[in-house]
């Protein structure tokens, strides 16, 4: 067998296999450190961005040291994916799994009995049976990764207790390498991870958590349907993600999409399993297909080419708002990440963490989580640099952020904000800001007269803003903290001790400008860079050609797309134009499998093209 590489052969053959095998030109940051780790036989725990490359990680050393690599993942859809491609790399995957007859997992395991399976992928709770880890003793097991580690803690937010089983591992298989894998970075998931599944120590890898190629831009939230749509009908034909914080918004935003042509499904958790699972292959499969999901859809959701992430509301925290967006361009081609935000998501946010039964410890720490997110909403300085500089990284500023590449005005808002919070406090701190508003702005609602609030020296005294760009400026007080929202009281706003100080002149406030402009990604999708913009007619068309053919290859194996080719191989085949079997074999992505497999239909496409072109 071709790839069978000696032991003493490893520092070559990693490289050889990244090349022959899976068709890249190089590790990525960080890949070949934890390969080399795995190679020399010890423990790894590698906190890695998502789409970072971390299956690469422990496949190549799989390959490298032959015999059987167990993987443990949590999804199903996932395995059978990373399966897929690793088959068409040529490796022998296999997995066993509930979803599968019992005569397929009975073959699947005949062939990991018999020694033909380098990859074995496992739900945790089948390999830690008694009788499944047995069984795999008597096996060659040279090197055990477990994916999504985070879910071993019960600190974070995506617990799952078969994950705990994992414990057991280390004992079981003595000096077999374990590789923890994840990408969620905080002390508090590294520390549970290293205690329960490797025994409290590993060589530990932590990586950049930098994405440059995603832009990040936030906007204020005003109708968010219509801001959807703004933002769909410029990137027509795009994958994409769409968040929402409820289940029914999920069915009415899709609902709405549809209405207005758009190709858009909903994913919930309560939806019937059947509809999800069809949902989630039809976002696999077919190109441009939006997804509008609570955050029940993401985890392990292995697809290169998805080109936005559209936050329709708060998500929790930084980490997870780092994770979503994490999802878009994996194939490191340009991607765009837009959120929308405002006082209500504080609110609901803050209602939620308030509700939860957890110590006051916790509590606190959410909190500061939350405000962590608000403050990169706010900020009017580089995004990137304020999402990375919360994860412990420096950098200077991205230029690929709404507020790097369409800077923000601030204006002194000192006197605004004294109009809002005399209008707080005049009004005995506890209403919430739609009544504030109408007070300002003179607005004679019944709630306002039967106040008699029409009688209050500030009543009127805004009337030259609209409602939204009041709105604007509670938000960024409550964001400031001069503000507080009184979560118990239904919202009621009140005056903090900074509050106080700004309403005696003593502290200043910044406001900035962004309610008249930076509706959904409107000035960043001016300039918006999407991965096939830079082609010429003729080479979009032969992308088009190039992407039927791959549909169709998928289909008829009945895996998604991006498992033939990812949308970074067409395009490399487009700019490269290759004549010849050697010079596919150059094209990002080809093998040594999919070029013996694929290479003659592709080119026969490219080749046809070219003809036309010429005559
Ligand atoms: P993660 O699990 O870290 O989110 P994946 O392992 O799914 O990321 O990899 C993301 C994408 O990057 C995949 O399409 C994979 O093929 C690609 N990739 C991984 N390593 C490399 C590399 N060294 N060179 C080029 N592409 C790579
Ligand atoms: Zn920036």
């Amino acid at each position: 067998c071709p790839l069978m590489i000696s032991q003493q052969d490893t520092k070559a053959g990693k490289t050889r296999v990244l090349r022959e095998v899976f068709g890249f030109e190089a590790f990525r940051p960080g890949q070949e450190s934890v390969v080399n780790a795995l190679l020399a036989g010890l423990d790894v725990l590698a906190v890695m961005p998502t789409g970072a490359g971390k299956s690469l990680c422990f496949q190549i050393p799989a390959v490298v040291r032959g015999g059987l690599t167990v993987v443990v993942s949590p999804l199903l859809a996932l395995m059978e994916d990373q399966v897929a491609a690793l088959r068409l790399a040529g490796i022998a995957a296999d997995t066993i799994n509930s979803s599968k007859g019992r005569d397929e997992n009975v073959a699947a395991w005949g062939r990991v009995v018999a020694g033909e399976t380098r990859i074995l992928y496992m739900a945790p709770e089948r390999l830690m049976t008694d009788r499944m880890l047995g069984a795999l003793r008597r096996l060659p097991v040279r090197l055990i990764a477990v994916d999504e580690a985070h879910c071993i803690s019960r600190w974070g937010p995506s617990f799952r207790p078969e994950y705990e089983r994992l414990s057991g591992l280390r004992q079981h298989f003595p000096g077999v390498p374990i590789a923890a894998l994840t990408a969620t970075a905080d002390e508090g998931t590294r520390k549970d991870i290293l205690e329960r599944l490797l025994a409290g120590s590993a060589e530990t890898f932590v990586f950049g958590f930098d994405r440059p190629n995603i832009r990040l831009s936030v906007g204020p939230k005003r109708s968010v349907k219509d801001e959807l749509r703004e933002f769909l009908k410029r990137r027509p034909g795009e994958s994409g993600i769409v968040y929402c914080l409820s289940r029914k918004k999920t069915e009415d935003v899709a609902a709405f999409l549809k209405q207005h042509g758009i190709r858009a499904l909903p994913y919930h958790a309560g939806m019937e399993k059947a509809d999800r699972l069809a949902h989630q292959n039809a976002f696999m499969t077919e190109p441009g297909l939006v997804m509008v999901a609570t955050i029940a859809f993401g985890m392990g959701i292995d697809k290169p080419d998805i080109r936005f992430v559209f936050h329709t509301d708060l998500p929790g925290s930084v980490e997870a708002y780092y994770q979503e967006i994490g999802r878009a361009g994996r194939d490191g081609l340009p991607a765009e990440a837009h959120m929308l935000y405002g006082l209500e998501d504080i609110a609901a946010r803050r209602r939620f963490i308030e509700s939860e039964d957890a110590g006051e410890e916790r509590k606190r720490r959410e909190y500061q989580r939350l405000e962590a997110l608000v403050g990169i909403c706010e900020t009017t300085g580089c995004r990137r640099r304020a999402l990375l500089s919360y994860f412990g990284d420096r950098s200077e500023s991205c230029g690929n952020c709404d507020n790097c590449l369409d800077p923000l005005e601030t204006i002194d808002g000192t006197q605004l904000g004294q109009k809002v919070l005399s209008a707080v406090h005049r009004t005995g701190e506890r209403y919430g800001a739609a009544h504030i508003i109408d007070v300002l702005r003179g607005a004679k609602t019944q709630k306002v007269l039967a106040a008699k609030h029409d009688r209050l020296p500030t009543f009127g005294i805004g009337g030259d803003y609209k409602k939204h760009e009041w709105s604007s400026v509670i938000r960024q007080l409550v964001a400031a903290g001069f503000l507080r929202l009184d979560i118990q009281g239904f919202g009621g706003l009140r005056m903090g001790d900074r509050g106080r100080a700004l309403l005696r002149g003593k502290v200043p406030f910044e406001f900035r400008q962004d309610t008249l402009r930076r509706r959904a990604g409107v000035q960043s999708a001016k300039k918006s860079a999407a991965p096939s913009k830079h082609l010429s007619p003729d080479q979009t068309a032969l992308f088009g050609k190039l992407k039927e053919l791959r549909l169709r290859l998928a289909s008829a194996r009945e895996v998604p797309a991006f498992v033939i080719f990812s949308d970074r191989s067409l395009l490399d085949m487009v700019q490269r134009s290759p004549k010849s079997r050697t010079e596919f074999a150059e094209v990002y992505g080809v093998g040594r499998r999919k070029l013996s497999e694929f290479a003659d239909e592709f080119l026969a496409v490219i080749q046809t093209d070219s003809d036309d072109l010429k005559a």
